[in-house]
């Protein structure tokens, strides 16, 4: 029986919001570590990529070594929540990436970044997630939008107009939104437990053999 003490969950700290995601975290009785480089990423058993600038923090990830141990850490089977630009980060594709930009991926889906165009930037709305019993205040910034999924992809929420707005794939979940915005912990719970089914379940241990 695996005992569960409290989940050390990294906050990847290049750029963005990182301080909110440790307050929710903190907030769940998680500890939370901010993550730039590949032996802090080592010692957690849950990833969150904040929002920011997605370009940017792509550039960074690759200079300071992270790329390919996040992928790596991704194909193990480490759950990851990522916010806006963490959403695009984890998206197998970006339609409209700045020349040269790569993502990490992991979810199979298509996004769009800016997708609400110039004009309304920035919003707040009130959105039903699959699984939630009540409405998450989603406060929108610059915000990307999911145009394709594949068929491995849950879908947790859209917009009105039929745009993806919340994604869930395995141990992989992804926001255009930032809950961690308006003190919104659902979110980071549901990767909490995410970080606790894999442990009881023991593929951390098992490792490389599992
Ligand atoms: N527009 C940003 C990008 O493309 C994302 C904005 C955000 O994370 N709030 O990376």
């Amino acid at each position: 029986m695996v005992t569960s003490g409290m989940p050390r969950v990294g906050v990847l700290a290049l750029q963005g919001d990182v301080r909110e995601h440790v307050r929710s975290l903190e907030a769940l009785g998680a500890e939370a570590v901010a993550v730039r480089r590949p032996a802090e990423l080592a010692t957690v058993s849950g990833l969150v990529i904040p929002g920011g600038e997605s370009s940017v923090i792509d550039k960074l990830a690759r200079t300071f070594g992270l790329q390919q141990p996040i992928r790596a850490a991704i194909a193990d089977g480490m759950p990851v929540y990522g916010t806006c630009a963490g959403l695009i980060l984890l998206a197998d594709r970006i339609a409209d990436g700045i020349r040269g930009q790569e993502s990490v991926g992991g979810l199979d889906i298509t996004v769009q970044r800016n997708a609400f165009g110039s004009q309304i930037d920035s919003f707040e709305t009130q959105l039903e997630v699959a699984g939630f019993d009540t409405p998450v205040s989603a406060t929108f910034i610059r915000a990307p939008r999911v145009v394709q999924t594949g068929p491995e992809v849950d879908v947790l929420a859209s917009l009105p107009d039929g745009a993806i707005v919340a994604v869930r794939q395995g141990a992989l979940l992804g926001t255009a939104f930032h809950p961690e915005m308006s003190g919104e912990t659902r979110f980071h719970e549901l990767l909490l437990d995410l970080i606790a089914a894999r442990e009881l379940s023991g593929c951390r241990d098992v490792g490389a053999a599992g």
